[in-house]
């Protein structure tokens, strides 16, 4: 039973091209496999989150990354009584314009298209939904419904909030120019995509031996249950402790989204989407909780993603993705002939259709075109 706060697939507020509805799926249900049998979706798999895709096989990958958003975001929305389906497709697209190589090749790419409006990769991952994969006779894209596009656009400068604007008035990016929120399918990802990394980059942190198990307990909240694992279970060894300690901590924080979103619906008492979306966000931690997340989060950047180690391979990817960039402008017969012409379809100019070809590579396609164009070697690290 769904609440009446929560998207109605049956009023949706459309797609972008007509179709005819589907017989067996309502139209959140046909979104979420659209976005499964998309290109970009198994390209996923072999992209990197944080540890690069190569580095070892046990490491997420924005895939796996995904697969996890989207489980703890249906869990929470099944509690209370949102769209699970809307939230599972918003959770598997959210990531889908991000460049190989993680942050580092986003930074690169963005440094690159500095003078050719820039690269965002929430904008990105609309812009291979909306205009990116070719599979159907009648529209680029996969012409998703506004709510699960809604979704996916979770930050938008400015700038490029007015360009969307003027296509599509009163869209996707209206409410980064009048202010307001987005549908609570939609808080609940962006929220579960943060309970997601800073759980699973604990475990990967640990894993490839960056941080210690000691280390991490000097954050509260991981100490928090810790301790509690451990007076539960005094047997308790190795890796075993970091797992249960990551579930126990995982299930505080899911829980206390749970009850801090159900007292925030008890006062707003939303009716309608509509109300959710000119209220203040309702999809949130308490303040302890969204405290000591917040450390959490502080840690993993001063400790993993600042770690020498990491940063040296962030430096050789924005190598990578800074010289296919160069390479591909100067040479552009370099570039596949379907990717240079979708750049006067687009009217991006040649640079946006490089990025567009570059945000797509996986990983280790990367390198191959590095290596092939540069006739330079990749310098593997390794770890895990
Ligand atoms: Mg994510």
């Amino acid at each position: 039973m769904r609440a009446p706060y929560a998207c109605d697939p049956s009023r949706s507020r459309g797609r972008r091209f007509f179709e005819p509805p589907a017989p067996t799926r309502d139209a959140f249900q046909r979104d979420r496999d659209r976005i499964v049998h998309s290109t970009a979706f198994r390209r996923l798999v072999y992209k990197t989150q944080v540890f690069l895709n190569h580095e070892g096989d046990l490491f997420r990958t924005r895939l796996t990354h995904s697969l996890e958003v989207a489980q703890l975001a249906r869990s929470i929305a099944r509690a209370i009584a949102l769209n699970e389906d809307l939230v599972e497709a918003i959770a598997l697209a959210h990531d889908l314009g991000h460049t190989p190589f993680g942050h580092a090749g986003q930074d690169a790419l963005n440094a690159c298209m500095a003078s050719h409006g820039g690269f965002e990769h929430n904008l990105q991952s609309l812009r291979v939904v909306d205009e990116l994969e070719h599979r159907y006779p009648a529209f680029d894209g996969l012409n998703l419904s506004f709510e699960t596009r809604e979704g996916i656009l979770k930050h938008c400068s400015r700038k490029n909030a007015a360009r969307i604007e003027a296509l599509e008035p009163g869209g996707v990016a209206h409410r980064f120019i009048e202010g307001g929120q987005p549908s609570l399918e939609a808080q609940l990802c962006n929220l579960a995509d943060e309970i997601a990394y800073n759980a699973h980059d604990i475990d990967d942190g640990v894993r490839s031996g960056l941080i210690r198990i000691e280390h991490v307990s000097e954050v509260p909240l991981f100490d928090r249950y810790r301790r509690e694992a451990m007076d539960e279970h005094p047997e308790l060894k190795g890796r075993r402790v970091l797992y249960e300690t990551i579930r126990r901590m995982l299930s505080a924080q899911v829980y206390d989204v749970i009850d801090t979103t159900r007292d925030a619906l008890d006062t707003a008492r939303p009716t309608h989407p509509d109300d959710v979306r000119r209220s203040r966000p309702l999809v949130a931690f308490g303040k302890t909780m969204r405290e000591q997340s917040a450390e959490l989060k502080k840690f993993l950047f001063d400790h993993l993603y600042r770690h020498p180690q990491v940063v040296q391979s962030t430096r050789q990817a924005q190598d990578v993705v800074q010289t296919l960039f160069e390479t591909y402008c100067r040479k552009p017969h370099e570039l596949p002939e379907s990717h240079a012409s979708s750049s006067d379809e687009s009217g991006g100019g040649f640079p946006r259709a490089v990025a567009d070809y570059i945000a797509g590579m996986t990983d280790r396609f990367a390198i191959k075109e590095f290596e092939r164009l540069s006739g330079r070697r990749w310098q593997e690290g390794d770890r895990g």
